[in-house]
């Protein structure tokens, strides 16, 4: 195999996907026979599927820089790209619809993320587009034509433009393992340095003993030792190792950069201090309900038996074990189980518009591979999605 191709997408992952898609679409749109998607593993967009559950939770209502990490000016100028390109209309345009969910996610109305791939993948096989899976590109080598992109079974393929979009390190099941940075780095971009995010923590045992399975809306507080490192509501659940639940997605990606990691969660947040001793006074003289159970319908039971057992009758004691629950954090559960990779290729060389290298010209990188990353709630997808358009909008005035 060597064959010539205007522009060769490196992934077939959310960005690559929809890079593809633009490529072939709207003003100054590229032939199929012009465009290869390369994918390492034997399927396109097995990432997509399993996003949200199964569901896809493809974006949010409100997306704005305090949902993202990296560089803040390179952030600002992505939502000014998002403002423009609107992904979910995008999306819409394709025939993919979706609506929001009481908090703001917003998901395809059929709550199906297969269901979203098979309208990507039917729209790039009308445009007759190449994909070629089961391609691992190891290489790629600039030179006067384009690009000459090897395989690691040693094809070689040809390219004007190249599309990054191979991914990060996060959920190696999908194809993304860290190994694909190695393909910026040779044109001499910098990475930073690489945690799991969004993703499970696991922690002391002794103190969440006998609580698995059990799941509470509470406010955390992540500290290192007593000083605030970052708060978040949500649900929260107790596993065999540790805690899991959106609510320790959104601090997970701060606790490897901690000495002494410490959640300290509020079980009851929209109850104050003052106010849950009052109510645990009152139940106590009133006496009918047993010292053991005096926490029911406050906390769940299983939680309340264990606070009793921290605290036994002392009242003010057992409102600070409710309002302030510590558990010392010992990890994460790595890569291997986290959504999304916190760091990655640094952006100062990257234009903030186009996605296109100031390295290399013709070099476009976007997605995951990026050092940006998103909260939990869509925001890593609309972050794929739309640095995917934007990287394929620039390709084609490029060629044009
Ligand atoms: C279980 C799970 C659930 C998630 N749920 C959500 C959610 O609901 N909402 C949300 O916003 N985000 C979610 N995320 C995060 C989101 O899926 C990713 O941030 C997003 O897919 C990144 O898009 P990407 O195109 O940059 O990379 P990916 O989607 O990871 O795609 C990269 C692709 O490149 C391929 N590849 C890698 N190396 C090579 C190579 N050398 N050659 C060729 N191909 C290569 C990979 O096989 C992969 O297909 C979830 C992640 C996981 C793991």
């Amino acid at each position: 195999m060597n064959k010539l191709f205007k522009v060769a997408v490196l992934g077939g992952g959310a960005s690559g996907l929809l890079s593809a898609v633009e490529l072939l679409s709207g003003d100054n749109a590229l032939s199929g026979k012009d465009v290869v998607i390369l994918e390492r593993t034997d399927r396109v967009g097995k990432k997509l599927v399993a996003t949200g559950n199964g569901q896809g939770n493809l974006s949010n209502v409100k997306i704005s820089i305090d949902n993202y990490s990296g560089s803040q000016s390179f952030i600002l100028s992505f939502i000014e790209n998002f403002k423009r390109i609107k992904p979910v209309l995008y999306l819409k345009n394709l025939g993919i619809i979706t609506e929001a969910d009481e908090t703001g996610r917003i998901y395809p109305v059929s709550r199906q993320a297969n269901s979203v791939l098979d309208i990507i993948r039917q729209y790039l096989l009308s445009k007759n587009c190449n994909v070629i899976t089961d391609f691992k590109a190891v290489g790629v080598k600039a030179d006067s034509i384009g690009f000459n992109i090897i395989s690691e079974r040693g094809e070689m393929l040809t390219a004007e433009k190249v599309v990054l979009a191979v991914g990060g390190k996060a959920a190696k099941q999908f194809g993304t393992d860290g190994t694909s940075y190695a393909l910026a780095t040779a044109f001499g971009h910098k990475l930073t340095s690489l945690y799991p995010s969004l993703v499970q923590l696991k922690t002391e045992k002794e103190s969440i003993k006998g609580l698995k399975g059990i799941k509470h809306n509470v406010a955390l507080t992540l500290t290192d030792g007593e000083k605030p490192v970052k708060t978040a509501t949500g649900d929260l659940l107790f596993t065999d190792f540790g805690v899991s639940g959106n609510v320790v997605f959104k601090v997970s990606d701060k606790v490897q950069i901690l000495e002494d990691p410490t959640l300290n969660i509020d079980f009851v947040p929209s109850i104050s201090e003052a106010v849950l001793v009052n109510i645990l006074k009152r139940r106590k003289e009133q006496g009918f309900i047993p010292q053991k159970e005096l926490l029911n319908g406050i906390v769940h039971k299983k939680l309340g038996e264990k606070i009793f057992a921290l605290c036994g009758n002392d009242v003010i004691k057992t409102a600070k074990a409710i309002k302030c629950f510590k558990l010392k954090v010992v990890g994460t559960l790595g890569f291997d189980y986290a959504q999304t990779t916190k760091g990655g290729i640094k952006t100062d060389d990257i234009n903030p518009e186009t996605f296109e290298s100031k390295l290399q010209k013709g070099l476009y990188i976007v997605g995951e591979m990026l050092d940006v990353d998103g909260e939990c709630g869509g925001y890593n997808l609309t972050f794929a999605f739309t640095s995917g358009i934007a990287a394929a909008k620039a390709v084609k005035t490029a060629l044009k």
